[in-house]
C-alpha cells in the first residue's frame, strides 16, 4: 500500500470517526501485502473509495443466489454505499473548511451507515464462492471454532439462527474479538448497529431483503440455509489466520 493511500485511509477514517474503519487500517498496516488485501478498501487516484468488481461472474453462485439479485445487489446497492461514504467524507471536509459543524451529527451517522455497509459488502462478496469450491472449516480456524462453539455444526446452527432472527434489515457476522481472543457471532441491525468494538468480521451474511427477496421472497431462513452452499471457507480461514495471532 502506498503512503498516500495509507495516509488517505487514516485521514478518512479519523475524519469520519469510523470506529469500524480504524481497526481495518490498523490491521492492514501490520500484515504482509497479500493479507492486507483482505482488510483494505480500494481507492482511486483522488483518494475516493471505489467499488471492487465481484471476484466471480454474476451467475457463479446459482442456483443458491441468482444472477439478477447479484447484479442489483452489487451494482446498485453496494455502489450506493460507496457513493454515500464518499459523500459523507466530502461533507466533513467541507465542514472543516468552513468551520461550520452544524450538520456534523448527520454526517457522522451517514459515514457510519455507508462506511459499515461498504466494508461488510466488500467482505461478503469474498466470503462466497461457486457451490462446492469454497472448502470446509479446517486448520486453525476449525480448532478455534471447536474451542468457542463446540463444533463446526453447532457454530453453523448458531450463525443461521442469529442471521435469520435479525430484526428488520441487517447481517449475521462471525467475528474475531481480539481482546477476549475468541470467535463471536453477532447481529448487525442496518449495517452499523449492535457491533462489539474491536471485533473483526470474518464471515458475514447480508439478510437485507434486497439480498434475497427476488428469489426467496419472505423465506429468509431458506436463503440462510442455502448460503452455506456457497461459503468460501478458504477466505474465512485466510482472514482468521491473518488476525488471530
Ligand atoms: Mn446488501
Amino acid at each position: 500500500m502506498s503512503n498516500t493511500r495509507r495516509d488517505f485511509m487514516k485521514l478518512g477514517a479519523a475524519a469520519a470517526g469510523l470506529s469500524v474503519l480504524a481497526p481495518f487500517e490498523g490491521i492492514a498496516g501490520r500484515l504482509d501485502h497479500e493479507e492486507a488485501g483482505l482488510f483494505s478498501l480500494p481507492v482511486d487516484a483522488s483518494g475516493e473509495y471505489t467499488l471492487s468488481p465481484l471476484p466471480y461472474a454474476y451467475e457463479a453462485l446459482e442456483p443458491h443466489i441468482d444472477a439478477q439479485t447479484m447484479r442489483l445487489h452489487h451494482d446498485i446497492h453496494h455502489a450506493g454505499y460507496v457513493k454515500g461514504l464518499n459523500g459523507a467524507l466530502a461533507g466533513m471536509a467541507d465542514a472543516r473548511a468552513k468551520g461550520d459543524f452544524g450538520l456534523i451529527d448527520r454526517l457522522a451517522q451517514k459515514a457510519a451507515f455507508h462506511g459499515s455497509g461498504h466494508i461488510l459488502h466488500e467482505i461478503f462478496w469474498k466470503n462466497m464462492a461457486a457451490p462446492g469450491s469454497g472448502g470446509k472449516p479446517a486448520g486453525a480456524l476449525l480448532r478455534q471454532i471447536n474451542r468457542d462453539f463446540g463444533s463446526a455444526d453447532a457454530m453453523q446452527k448458531q450463525f443461521a439462527a442469529t442471521s435469520t432472527s435479525v430484526e428488520g434489515s441487517g447481517w449475521g457476522i462471525l467475528a474475531w474479538e481480539p481482546m477476549g481472543r475468541r470467535l463471536v457471532i453477532l447481529q448487525a441491525e442496518k449495517h452499523q448497529n449492535l457491533t462489539q468494538w474491536g471485533a473483526i468480521p470474518l464471515l458475514v451474511l447480508d439478510v437485507w431483503e434486497h439480498a434475497y427477496y427476488l428469489k426467496y421472497q419472505n423465506k429468509r431462513g431458506e436463503y440462510v440455509q442455502n448460503f452455506f452452499n456457497v461459503v468460501n471457507w478458504n477466505d474465512v480461514a485466510a482472514r482468521f489466520d491473518a488476525v488471530a495471532r
